[in-house]
């Protein structure tokens, strides 16, 4: 770095600080990509600290830009992926996530089904049909949130065998960094986790849905509530059982600071 480049972004994050209660501060995820470069280049410096200058909507935006193309290079990566050789070689295409960069919300289920496998996105099946309806219940779009799997490849199942199977751990291990590296970028304001596999692939944690859903946790600082997979609301059309899940997404919208209409308060699945 040149000193005049130096000097500029020195001068930049001095005036911030100046006109601002709070130090400037950097993302967990130029620290990450600072720390993995080992590299300061005047190009990304002087694009942070002139970006804290921006209009808070020119800022937004700008972000939103980043982000797409940080989750690009990502996607780019997962395509070419053959850490499970199992499942470069089975796989119709990888299934890395869809929805909003820039999204407050996060969906993550466990991993692509057959469906999902053919069309190389996240829930598209019966209970990516489902979750659709559950989100347009919240007065959300599948463009306004982010939905990805703990595993970017459908887990294989022997020929002429029909359905699906759950990931081994083994497989999530191998898988989880990409989906870190997308809430890393994302970062949204709440996560939401559905059924126990994407749990344990998230968390490392094996629990009962009775023992984990309904209440929040907590994933590298951001609130994550646990509910039920909607393959299980298909299983179980027990309306108790899709009230629950109605109730978890209600404490999401609370959270999310959205207002919740009588009629969503009464809401049934
Ligand atoms: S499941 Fe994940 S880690 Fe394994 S091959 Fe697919 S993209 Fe790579």
């Amino acid at each position: 770095m040149t000193q005049s480049a130096l000097d500029l972004v020195i001068a930049a994050l001095e005036r911030i600080r100046e006109k601002s209660d709070h130090e400037p501060r950097a993302s967990r995820t130029a620290l990450a990509r600072l720390q993995a470069a080992d590299l300061v280049t005047v190009s990304v410096v002087t694009t942070a600290a002139l970006s804290d200058c921006l209009s808070p909507t020119a800022r937004h935006l700008q972000a939103a830009g980043n982000k797409a193309d940080l989750l690009a290079a990502v996607r780019e990566r997962v395509g070419a992926c053959t850490r499970c050789a199992h499942l470069a070689c089975s796989r119709t295409q990888t299934v890395f996530g869809v929805g909003n960069p820039n999204a407050d919300l996060m969906f993550i289920g466990e991993a692509p089904g057959a469906d999902e496998d053919q069309q190389g996105e996240p829930f598209v099946g019966r209970a990516g049909q489902l979750l659709t309806r559950i989100l347009k219940a919240m007065n959300f779009a599948r463009e306004d949130v982010y939905i990805a799997n703990i595993l970017k490849c459908r887990p294989d199942v022997p020929a002429g065998s029909f359905g699906n199977r759950p990931p081994t751990p083994a497989e999530m291990q191998t898988c989880r960094p990409y989906l870190v590296e997308q809430i890393e970028i994302i970062q949204p304001t709440v996560l939401v986790a559905l059924g126990a596999v994407a749990v344990e692939g998230l968390l490392g944690t094996r629990a009962t849905m009775r023992e984990l859903r309904g209440r929040w946790h907590i994933y590298n600082s951001i609130p994550l509530m646990i509910t039920y997979h909607p393959a299980y609301l298909l299983r179980n059309q027990a309306p108790s059982e899709k009230r629950k899940v109605w109730e978890d997404m209600l404490q999401v919208l609370e959270r999310l600071d959205r207002p919740i209409s009588e009629r969503q308060r009464n809401y049934f699945l």
